[in-house]
């Protein structure tokens, strides 16, 4: 999934679904769930998961998983923050990173973000960064605190100077299923799509009636994370599988119904989420 194509969707008021992935059964899911809706994919293997597999591994199973399909399938780092780790990803092959400089002071922000993109666009990647923090830790389920919210003035200076290819906007949106009904800020978000020509990309959907996900698209979020959801498929699913009468120890049989349970889970997101839509206006798109 290079730039062009994130633009193209962009531009045609769709988006695109970034999953998290950590394992082999998480890839494969989201991958048959793109083929069967005929739609484009990211596969989001990122530093949490590197800690539990090591990069390489997983950045050649992110790989592999993307040869092996006829739709355009993304690899993308997810929240980074060391230059090292973003260039070794570069080298391995990721159409994407994210550099995440949001707990920094803005200048410091900016001036990251610039090198990141250097380097990346060198590398024929793309860039997604984020301004204000976006709640909730992005590895957990649970819900923290509120961040601060994404300024559109200050979005559109720093989108302005980095040059960076999508911007991650806190309006509202949590890491994370929390306790509590989320809901964001549609007209913050109208405000920002307002002055930043770049795709927009929303964080934390798991947390979101879809309706307000649909709305978000339509304002300009070209790209979305899912992360919780496929979690919690793969636990209750595992569970339940394992649990089974005769399931024995037989791996591939335990597992299946796992893949499939995800794969269920991640295709309900895309037929949600990445179908074409009329254009507002007849010429429009
Ligand atoms: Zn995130």
């Amino acid at each position: 999934v290079d730039l062009r194509l994130l633009r193209q969707i962009h531009a045609q008021r769709r988006a695109i679904v970034g999953f998290s992935i950590y394992n082999l059964e998480q890839g494969l899911a989201v991958v048959r769930a793109a083929e069967a809706e005929g739609v484009p994919v990211i596969l989001q293997a990122g530093a949490s998961a590197f800690r539990y597999s090591g990069r390489e591994p997983l950045a050649r199973l992110a790989q592999g998983l993307a040869e092996s399909t006829g739709v355009p399938v993304g690899i993308h780092l997810d929240h980074a923050r060391d230059l090292a780790q973003i260039d070794a990803c570069l080298r391995l092959g990721y159409t994407s990173v994210m550099f995440d400089g949001s707990p920094l002071p803005i200048e410091q922000n900016i001036r990251l973000t610039r090198e990141v993109v250097a380097r990346a666009h060198l590398a024929g990647a793309w860039v997604e960064a984020e301004l204000a923090g976006i709640a909730g830790d992005e590895d957990e389920s649970a819900v923290k605190h509120a961040g601060a919210l994404t300024d559109p003035d200050v979005a559109a200076g720093f989108v302005a100077a980095t040059g960076v290819d999508a911007l991650a906007v806190a309006v509202g949106n949590v890491h994370g299923i929390p306790d509590v009904p989320v809901s964001i800020d549609l007209q913050l978000l109208e405000r920002i799509a307002g002055k930043v020509s770049v795709p927009l990309v929303l964080h934390g959907a798991s947390a979101l009636a879809d309706t307000e996900v649909v709305a978000a698209i339509d304002l300009g979020v070209a790209k979305l994370n899912i992360n919780s959801e496929l979690r919690r498929a793969f636990r209750d699913a595992l569970s339940a599988s394992s649990r089974r009468e005769h399931a024995g120890d037989d791996i591939a049989g335990i597992l299946e119904p796992v893949i499939h349970a995800m794969q269920c889970v991640a295709q309900d997101k895309l037929r949600a989420f990445t179908a074409p839509r009329v254009p507002a206006s007849a010429n429009g798109g």
